[in-house]
């Protein structure tokens, strides 16, 4: 049978083979840190210097 789907949604959720270091910058609302997280973990991002998870992305600028 054909994998080629799962194979496909399994390389999104691992960061795949191209998007290896595709980040995004945010930026804490609470103390203005910056910082990268890779896309694939933009869930429950929390600046690391607060630990607020009230935080933006600042990288579209
Ligand atoms: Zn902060």
């Amino acid at each position: 049978m054909s994998v080629g789907l799962l194979g496909s949604i399994a390389d999104a959720i691992s960061g795949g083979s191209d998007g290896d270091d595709d980040v995004f910058t945010y930026e804490c609302a609470s103390c203005g840190t910056e910082f990268d997280r890779p896309k694939t973990r933009m869930i429950g991002v929390r600046c690391p210097n607060c630990r607020s998870m009230d935080v933006r992305d600042a990288s579209d600028a």
